[in-house]
């Protein structure tokens, strides 16, 4: 016998995603959708309204009886923060609980040189974006009592609304997602030993979800872009480190702690260069957009950053030059190396070099199918990915939310394909 109350919340799990697939609606369509009664639709929808979650909208047109009252995703009573932590500039941004991120609130900044001052940059950019929110809030709810104090004797921060309910990170190198905490982070190495999650939680007063990169990409993937619907698909992210996301049977692969695919630390060439890693002739020393760099510094015989290095391969000033070729062979090893040991239905290829120049990708292709093993590349579909880190972090705050909220179909039901489930992330309340 299944709790009712639990059962309840279940069911508001199932509408809130609906909307958040499907946008606005009305009762009657979301009755059908979801296979739910009218009743049970409108207690659902009844609660979602009370907690801030949905709102009602405009009139549903409608060819049958009489037109039913719009339902939407609440625009300014409940969002989410979303940070984007990388090795050259960090994200912090705002966004609906649908996932659409806020085109005016968002903020990018150079990452500093430490720890510390990361996550002072970010309580003060998630501190004047609630700021400015809170302003844009009647007086009434902007001072409601349910308001969460920012950290303790910082009293000239702004609040933090209860219209936030939580923030999601992503965050680069090998996160233990059962401890919270980087274990290493090779292009970031002040992230090391860090729960950033947990940190950020306790400073700012939120529920904050810490997301491995790759895992975060595939979230967003999988939840705003190419990969809806997909149960079995692998996200390959070469841009500074080369990361790996792979989605099995509707599961995230994490490994027995959340560090399972790092395919960019396997060696390749046994007296390689040093790897951020410790390591030699990592794949992530000579398959990425950060060694594509490296290799253009070296043949013009000056450092330049990925962003002129790749103005110079759209000039025409690096035609087939060697930088180019041997960062395509080896991000088209790294591409046969998940399609032998995954086997993935649909692989997405995460990375700036790949839109340069649209002939990059063909190229990449072309010598990935070679590497492969021929049965396996032809049961596959290669794309580039679309979606981005920040999707990512906002997703994953998102499902964070949902799970507390009740657990999914999928949890009860490991058969039934749904969802997603937890992508390899830890989360951290303020105590
Ligand atoms: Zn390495």
């Amino acid at each position: 016998m299944v709790d009712p109350e639990l059962l309840s919340k279940i069911n508001e799990r199932r509408v809130l995603e609906f909307f958040q697939r499907s946008g606005p609606s009305s009762r009657a369509v979301i009755s059908r959708a979801c296979a739910l009664s009218a009743p049970t639709v409108s207690k659902a929808v009844a609660a979602l309204i009370r907690h801030g979650m949905l709102e009602e909208g405009g009139i549903a047109d409608s060819a049958f009886g009489r037109p039913g009252r719009l339902l939407q995703i609440a625009e300014k009573t409940a969002n989410v923060f979303g940070v984007v932590i990388d090795a050259g500039t960090c994200w912090v941004g705002s966004a609906q609980i649908d996932g659409e991120i806020s085109e005016s609130n968002q903020r990018s900044f150079p990452t500093p040189e430490t720890y510390p001052e990361l996550l002072g940059l970010i309580e003060e950019q998630v501190a004047s974006m609630a700021g400015e929110a809170n302003v844009l809030l009647p007086a009434s709810r902007a001072l409601s009592p349910s308001l969460r104090p920012s950290r303790q004797g910082s009293s000239q921060l702004p609040q933090i609304t209860s219209r936030y309910r939580g923030l999601g990170i992503s965050v680069p190198g090998l996160l233990n997602s059962r401890l919270g905490q980087t274990v290493m982070s090779p292009n970031l190495h002040f992230l090391n030993g860090e729960q950033v999650a947990s940190d950020l939680g306790k400073r700012l007063g939120l529920t904050c979800v810490a997301l491995q990169e790759s895992h975060a990409l595939c979230l967003g993937e999988r939840m705003y872009g190419a990969a809806r619907g997909l149960d079995n698909f692998a996200m390959l992210d070469v841009s500074t480190g080369l990361g790996l996301g792979v989605v099995s049977a509707g599961r995230p692969l994490t490994g027995n702690s959340g560090l399972a695919g790092e395919l960019g630390h396997i060696t390749v060439e046994a007296r390689g260069i040093l790897c951020g890693c410790g390591n030699r002739g990592c794949l992530e020393t000579v398959a990425t957009d950060s060694a594509f760099a490296r290799r253009v510094s070296e043949t013009i015989g000056r450092p330049v950053q990925l962003p002129e290095a790749l103005a110079l391969l759209q000039s025409g000033h690096l035609h087939a030059s060697d930088a180019l070729e041997r960062t395509i062979e080896y991000l088209a090893i790294a591409v046969a190396a998940v399609i032998n040991i995954f086997n993935p239905a649909t692989l997405f290829v995460h990375g700036k070099l790949l839109g340069a120049d649209s002939s990059i990708f063909e190229r990449v292709l072309l010598e990935a199918q070679k590497r492969s093993l021929n049965v396996s590349f032809a049961d596959c579909r290669i794309f580039q990915a679309k979606g981005n880190k920040r999707q990512g972090a906002i997703a994953g705050v998102i499902q964070s939310l949902a799970d507390a909220w009740a657990p999914s179909l999928l949890d009860l039901h490991p058969s039934v394909g749904g969802s997603g489930g937890p992508f390899g992330k830890s989360v951290a309340t303020r105590r």
